[in-house]
């Protein structure tokens, strides 16, 4: 019997054979941690829609999509035409330009809670200059995160992925600057109360649909309990909709939950497949960063914020083409609808090859746990009966082995066991990727890997 891992190799020399030189160039031969795929990863060469292909020539159904960034799968035609046109006036003006007014025009249409606007490169900067407003408008320093929710890599929010043993998530980061985030499980209103009444907290900083893309869903009410505990201790509430915005609904989760924060960061959807972040968020806020006529608040309370690539023209152009497209919500439910069947088709292939675990998730991203038990969802793409409550790991290895199975099978999954749905996935791609992972469960089991 040839193994996952044999074939794996089998299918992929050219890609190992690159990993070779990435190995020199790069930390563990990547250049994003969640690339990192022992024994190797593959190298892609080019991309279209919800597909793509390795350099072995292997045509693959795609669910990282740019690490959710394309909505509208690759190179969707419209954005390639608004970044072409772009790219031959200019790529950086170094100033003002009209194509950034209408895309924060187009986030303030639709961010029910998007006065004011700035953008940045990135989520990571995003979320640095949420923390660094919410600090500076409040003049408190605490930071209160939840366990495991994931907002990049800025030292104020590291922590432990859900995988990982809780701890500091990262070398590198000095007790003095940790000893300013707190950081507590969510779905716990009574211990939030206790940490506000205890702690002078800035800000609170969630993923609005739980940690880690939806890994551990929020429990019902729990959003909402926020809000109001947020606003009885004046603590300003932060959602983090990098993933979200855009996705869940045209206006992010704020608008599908009616919940609305005081800031929100952006990124990913935002900048239409090219970089691009923001923050968004109450007028009163954001005006922390605007010049007076007062050297005093100008020098010691302003808050100051650069960046070489912050809305440039190039991004601007494919942001407002994805923005405009993701306008009307019908590319969000369609992609709903798919990431629906998939969960759906994945939980029954669990039924039918007798296999602990559970396919879950909301809107158009799903997760897969395999060889541990778990409820499934009965009812949609909602992980209802255990909502709040916190699903089991899954094990590395068992992991490992889907991830390398599935990309065996043409079928590359974000990260090691999760995916997003485009709003350009074909229900040829669902019914190709559920005889797909058929096909990996079956091989699991063959090999005593679950
Ligand atoms: N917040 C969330 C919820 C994210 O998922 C990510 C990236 N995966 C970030 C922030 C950081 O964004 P970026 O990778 O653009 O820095």
């Amino acid at each position: 019997m040839t193994t996952i891992l044999e074939t794996y190799a089998k299918r992929h020399p050219r890609s190992a054979e690159l990993y070779q030189k990435a190995a020199r160039a790069f930390p563990s031969g990547v250049t994003h941690d969640i690339r990192y795929v022992p024994p190797f990863p593959i190298f892609v060469e080019r991309a279209e829609g919800s597909h793509k292909w390795d350099v072995d020539g292997n045509e693959i159904i795609d669910y990282v999509m740019g690490h959710g960034a394309l909505f509208l799968g690759h190179s969707y035609p419209a954005i390639v035409e608004a970044v072409s046109q772009q790219i031959t006036r200019g790529t950086h003006f170094g100033a003002n330009h009209v194509a950034e007014l209408t895309w924060s025009q187009l986030i303030r249409e639709l961010v029910p809670s998007a006065q004011k606007v700035r953008f940045t490169s990135s989520g990571t900067e995003a979320v640095m200059l949420a923390m660094r407003l919410a600090r500076a408008f409040s003049e408190r320093d605490k930071i209160l995160k939840f366990d495991f929710h994931f907002h990049g890599w800025y030292d104020a929010v590291v922590g432990s992925r859900f995988t990982e043993q809780y701890g500091p998530r990262s070398g590198g980061v000095p007790p003095e600057v940790q000893s300013n985030t707190l950081s507590i499980p969510a779905n716990d209103l009574r211990l939030l109360e206790e940490t506000f009444a205890t702690n002078d907290v800035a800000a609170v900083i969630l993923e609005p649909t739980g940690a880690s893309w939806g890994t551990l869903p929020l429990a019902d009410g729990f959003l909402a309990g926020l809000r109001q505990a947020t606003e009885r201790y004046q603590v300003l509430l932060v959602f983090d909709e990098v993933i979200t915005g855009f996705r869940v609904s045209p206006g992010g989760a704020q608008q599908r939950f009616g919940i609305l924060p005081d800031l929100t960061c952006l990124a990913k959807i935002l900048g239409g497949g090219l970089p691009g972040g923001a923050v968004a968020g109450k007028e009163d806020i954001l005006n922390v960063m605007e010049f007076r006529d007062d050297p005093s608040w100008n020098t010691t309370r302003r808050v100051g914020h650069a960046g070489t690539f912050n809305a440039n023209p190039v991004s601007a152009a494919a942001g407002c083409a994805m923005l405009s497209l993701a306008a009307d919500g019908s590319f969000q439910a369609h992609a709903d609808v798919l990431n629906d069947q998939l969960i759906r088709g994945m939980n029954q292939v669990l039924e039918r090859r007798k296999e602990p675990g559970c396919v879950y998730g909301f809107s158009s991203y799903f997760h897969i746990i395999l060889g541990q038990d778990c409820p499934r969802p009965r009812d949609g793409v909602e992980w209802l009966e255990v909502a709040g409550r916190r699903p089991p790991a899954m094990n590395r290895g068992v992991a490992l082995a889907l991830k390398r199975g599935m990309l065996n099978h043409g079928v590359d999954l974000m990260g090691l066991s999760g995916g997003f749905v485009s709003g350009v996935h074909r229900a040829e791609d669902i019914e190709a990727t559920l005889a797909a992972f058929e096909a990996v469960v079956t091989e699991m089991q063959a090999e005593g890997l679950l």
